[in-house]
């Protein structure tokens, strides 16, 4: 018996975006998930390359101002609790010792699906999920790894929207208004964040 259908939705999430949210709640709706987890990457200081990443409190906060009005969409600090790097194979099988009759959905836009051959032991994702792929404006479709994947597409409205063109635009003074939720302006005014990088 599956006690939920949960989703897990990864990033960065600096700032999270309308990009971000309409694909988590559309997937939740199209498959009957019970909850999406928004779940905020901790990027370790060893990791840190040739931008500044925001402090994961800070991406997590914006991501609680973002849905906490949102039913069905949930902020997760799993990989910031784990610290260090943390690997999407641990933290499903986080998920899993926790409740074991989680039926697990990760959610994926179709940059980041390109990336999954990549990933630290893959083979423990592709055992553990069902892998959710959404359509990215300026990315080409990603298909499967070879290796029978649980996979399945789901079609949400394609928006141009990434969080480095969000980040510039605070640089630029240009309006961030609609594409991020105002609790997010909000929020981003009130931490100081992106004014002085590109
Ligand atoms: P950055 O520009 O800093 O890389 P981003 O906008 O790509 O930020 P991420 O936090 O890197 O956001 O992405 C988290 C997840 O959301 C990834 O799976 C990514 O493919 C997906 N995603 C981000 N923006 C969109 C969008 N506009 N449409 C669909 N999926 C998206
Ligand atoms: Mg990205």
């Amino acid at each position: 018996m599956t006690s939920e259908r949960l989703g897990i939705f990864g990033g960065t999430f600096d700032p999270p975006h309308i990009g971000h949210l309409v694909t988590a709640v559309n997937v939740r709706h199209e498959l009957a998930l019970d909850r999406v987890l928004l779940v905020v990457n901790n990027v370790p200081w060893q990791k840190v390359g040739s931008r500044a990443i925001s402090a994961a409190e800070d991406r997590l906060r914006m991501v609680e101002a973002a849905v906490s009005d949102v039913p069905g969409l949930e902020p997760s600090r799993i990989e910031i609790d784990a610290g260090g790097l943390s690997y999407t194979a641990d933290t499903l099988a986080a998920l899993l010792a926790e409740d074991p009759g989680r039926e697990l959905f990760v959610i994926l836009g179709a940059d980041a699906a390109s990336g999954l051959p990549s990933w630290e032991r893959v083979d423990e994702v592709r055992e553990q999920a069902t892998v959710v792929v959404v359509e990215r404006p300026g990315a080409r479709r990603a298909t499967p790894p070879p290796g029978g994947w649980r996979w399945v597409e789901v079609e949400v409205p394609h928006l141009e929207v990434s969080s480095t063109d969000l980040r510039q635009r605070v640089v630029d003074g240009r309006p961030l208004d609609y594409l991020v939720t105002h609790e997010v302006v909000d929020c981003i005014e009130e931490l100081g964040l992106y004014r002085e990088r590109g």
